[in-house]
């Protein structure tokens, strides 16, 4: 499955809004730094209004969203990166994921200490950054050592190695991030085997006042604005009210929601974000005994798309059955989709889109 890291400076909101979350009171709140001291994990069903609306025209028993999962890492302070404080298990703990929700403050709060003594997402996040580059920067320079017997004896891989370190080490000293350095398609796996931590992507998640939630305010604005110059995704939302929707049952958050003015909880919001930010996309599967939602990545073929419900329809693929969401619906479900010669076959090479409702045939 995909993951994402939930990190940020103490005190600014990570295990409220892991709370919220996964709603439960594992991740513990507390009002002082490392209080969170192993990464908790939790698994996230992806809000998908369409979902519910297959289940409801397929009239199926069970309804099954797909699932995203969080991990919330505790740890980062201002020199982590050399190993003081939980520097190291933190980081390593980064590795694993495959994106980053980075939790700025933007609440100003007298009771609640700010490991720096001042609101200043943008500095925050400046301090993050810069802690996992000079953390980046230490492995490449610890891999570029581990290569130069393997370069010497003019190996093929070591050398292609060797050049993608280079463009990250260049862009590192230079004080940006590796995920700025571009990456041609046919380097894209090397590149990941790195694992760098500043190669993942970012979506900054502006922890606001509960008055603030639906505007944002004057920080999440500077955190906007840097964002989008750096070209990554950002979010406002309030940990704490996201906390209280989080055990208010679903009528009672429909209520609750419309007082504040949100149109929807922000952690909807948050958890479509990360699934934009890591390039995926949901196909269903949909009949009487279930209507279920799957996580693929963009671009996905149909075989490998079949084989994340299981392995053996993948190996024994044959065909995809397939009928567009607003085909499925606008028709009225399958057989009617069907009969209107929507529902598709479609071979090894087809590449799944975003809402296709899917039938795999295979040989077992
Ligand atoms: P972490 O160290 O980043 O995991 O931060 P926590 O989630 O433990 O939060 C630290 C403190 O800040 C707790 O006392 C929270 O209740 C409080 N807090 C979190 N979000 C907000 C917020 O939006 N507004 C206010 N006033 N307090 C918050």
């Amino acid at each position: 499955g995909f993951r994402m890291g939930i990190v940020g400076l103490p005190n600014v909101g990570k295990s409220t809004l892991f709370n919220a979350l996964t709603r439960t009171a594992a991740a513990q709140a507390a009002n002082f730094p490392f209080c969170t001291i192993e990464p908790n994990v939790g698994e996230v069903a992806v809000p998908d209004a369409r979902l519910d609306r297959l289940a409801e025209i397929a009239k199926s028993k069970q309804v099954i969203p797909t699932r995203m999962t969080f991990v919330d890492i505790a740890g980062l302070v201002k020199g982590a990166s050399k190993g003081e404080g939980l520097g190291n298990q933190f980081l390593a703990n980064i590795r694993e994921t495959d994106a980053i929700a980075h939790v700025l403050r933007c609440f100003e709060d007298g009771d609640v200490t700010h490991v720096e003594g001042r609101v200043d997402p943008v500095a925050d996040a400046e301090t993050i950054e810069t802690e996992l580059m000079i953390a980046d920067l230490e492995s490449v320079e610890r891999r570029m050592a581990n290569l130069v017997r393997k370069l010497k004896g003019g190996d093929k891989e070591a050398v292609e190695q060797q050049r993608l370190l280079e463009a990250a080490k260049a862009a590192l000293e230079a004080g940006r991030p590796a995920r700025t350095v571009q990456v041609a398609d046919e380097d894209r796996r090397a590149w990941r085997m790195l694992q760098l931590l500043t190669a993942k992507p970012v979506l900054y998640v502006c922890n606001v006042e509960e008055g603030s939630a639906a505007t944002g305010n004057s920080q999440s604005a500077k955190v906007a604005e840097m964002a989008a110059a750096q070209g990554n995704a950002h979010v406002v939302i309030s940990a704490k009210i996201e906390e209280e929707i989080a055990q208010l049952d679903p009528e009672e958050q429909e209520m609750f929601l419309e007082e504040m003015g949100l149109e929807e909880a922000g952690l909807d919001r948050l958890i479509r974000a990360g699934y934009e930010l890591l390039n995926l996309q949901t196909y269903f599967t949909a009949g009487p005994k279930e209507a279920r939602a799957w996580t693929i990545a963009k671009g996905t073929l149909a075989p490998q798309a079949a084989g994340v419900i299981h392995g053996d329809f993948e190996k024994g693929f044959i065909r995809a059955e397939t009928i567009a969401f607003d085909d499925y619906v606008a028709l009225g479900g399958e057989s009617a989709a069907k009969e209107a010669g929507k529902m598709r076959a479609e071979g090894k090479g087809y590449e799944v889109k975003d809402g296709d409702v899917l039938h795999f045939l295979f040989n077992t």
